[in-house]
């Protein structure tokens, strides 16, 4: 899923292919490809759908405006900076701690401001992961408790008739 190699891949780092080029930060994600990108590397890509990674306090955001068509921005804390809203992709390290706030991300228990629940994108699609994982769980439980007791009354059912 390009999702999950978004949230793992490494911006800013020098292109491994325009090592010797000026300006080779890769700040920029194919969708289509699922690979970090340079400016020098966008011609082959030129169709597909881009995303712009930029940075913010040293760590990798993305503008709201531009994910919103890719994904669920929603609940997700977000900051202003050159007036545009941007998000982080990822969780920061805890810098000092939350005792204070009345309000924390449900994932890593990060500080935020008030209308959010997560600190990161990072952090809702993990917490969607496992809430998926959980659900699947309680499913196969409830099948299971179910088929027992199908087995039982039939099993019952077969006692009486002989
Ligand atoms: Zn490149
Ligand atoms: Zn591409
Ligand atoms: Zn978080």
């Amino acid at each position: 899923m390009w999702l999950e190699t978004l949230l793992s891949e490494k911006f800013y780092d020098a292109c491994e292919t325009h090592h010797d080029v000026r300006k080779n930060e890769k700040n920029i994600f194919c969708l289509d490809c699922c690979v970090g990108i340079c400016p020098h590397c966008l011609t082959p890509h030129g169709s597909h759908r881009l995303l712009q990674i930029r940075r913010y306090v040293y760590h990798d955001v993305i503008r709201v405006g531009d994910a919103e068509k890719l994904m669920d921005c929603s609940y997700v804390q977000s900051y202003t900076t050159n007036s545009a809203k941007v998000v982080f992709l990822n969780p920061r390290l805890q810098t000092r701690a939350c005792r204070n706030s009345s309000n924390s991300c449900i994932s890593c228990h990060r500080a935020l401001q008030d209308p959010y629940f997560f600190c990161s994108i990072y952090c809702k699609v993990s917490l969607s992961h496992l809430s998926l994982s959980l659900s699947l769980y309680i499913y196969i439980y409830i099948y299971n408790c179910v088929c027992s007791v199908f087995m039982l009354i039939f099993f019952i059912c077969k006692c009486y008739i002989i």
